[in-house]
């Protein structure tokens, strides 16, 4: 497929883009159906009930831990471009009433790179889940770790994973959405740790870029390789879905897992109560074999 310019024609049919063709705010090619990429506040727009995003941790600057020359300029350039202070942006929500935690990705933003702030801010938003009891919901786009950071963008891998950790102990569901492409450290990472991993149509999803791996097994790869059909097939990704269908997907996922707080079903409890009962009776029978 050929590369996404801005204002270019469909990289899938070619077909050309006018105002039309970029299918209003969902920004689908009307011929081919493809997902053109997203910034954050346009899924914002189509995704939330109006108004009722709220963002969190809006402030958190990176600094420049490894001293890197040229760092911080970059910063600013990608500040001015994305129109965000770093790649992801984090807040709270309602989708059709449903209360949740929501964080978006900016490819705009240095690639969607992950250095100290969107890892710090990923956390944030998975422990808020985990306290509150709410479904979280991220929307991952991503060339990877941010290089620029070393090794504490490498860091923010296991970081967001035992964060990920926390959420599934509350019982809070987790929910990641792969946007094209998501790729590298954020791939390794807490976007394969939801309970559930939806895909845009069409979206590179992987670890190292095809071009890397046929470098290096010098081998031609098969066609489709890593985009969101290959990886549900090979059953990374459990469902993809159309922008178009996004909201409604969301909100059905939200009611089954029954995500308020203190709302488990009887089948919960249940469980729960068989797992009491049965410590309880090999603690009497230790103790009785000690006796
Ligand atoms: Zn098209």
């Amino acid at each position: 497929m050929a590369r996404e310019r801005a204002d270019g024609p469909c990289p899938a049919c070619g077909a050309s883009r006018t105002p039309d063709a970029a299918a209003g705010a969902l920004k689908i090619c009307p011929a081919c159906g493809y997902h053109y990429r997203m910034e954050p506040a346009e899924r914002i727009a189509y995704l939330t009930d109006s108004g009722s995003f709220s963002e969190f941790s809006g402030n958190l600057r990176s600094l420049n831990p490894i001293d890197l020359s040229g760092y911080e300029e970059k910063l600013s350039e990608a500040e001015e471009k994305a129109r965000m202070k770093d790649a992801v942006i984090t807040g709270t929500c309602a989708i059709e009433g449903r209360e949740l935690i929501l964080g978006l990705m900016s490819f705009d933003f240095m690639g969607g790179s992950m250095g100290s702030v969107v890892g710090e801010k990923v956390c944030r938003a998975l422990l808020m889940g985990a306290e509150r009891g709410l479904p979280v919901a991220l929307f991952t786009t991503s060339g990877g770790a941010r290089m620029q950071e070393g090794i504490f963008s490498l860091l923010q891998m296991a970081k967001t994973a035992s964060a990920a950790a926390e959420l599934d102990k509350a019982g809070a569901p987790f929910f990641v959405v792969l946007c094209d492409p998501t790729t590298g450290g954020v791939t390794a990472s807490f976007a394969m740790l939801a309970d559930v991993i939806l895909a845009e149509p069409g979206a590179l999803i992987g670890f190292a870029g095809p071009r890397v791996i046929e470098g290096t097994i010098r081998e031609s790869l098969p066609e489709g390789f890593q985009r969101a059909e290959f990886q549900r097939d090979k059953g990374f990704v459990d469902l993809i879905v159309s922008r178009r269908d996004q909201r409604r997907v969301l909100k059905d996922l939200i009611d089954l897992h029954g995500a308020r707080r203190g709302e488990k079903s009887d089948k919960d409890r249940e469980h729960k109560d068989t797992k009491e009962k049965r410590e309880k009776r090999e603690k009497k029978e230790k103790a009785e074999k000690e006796r």
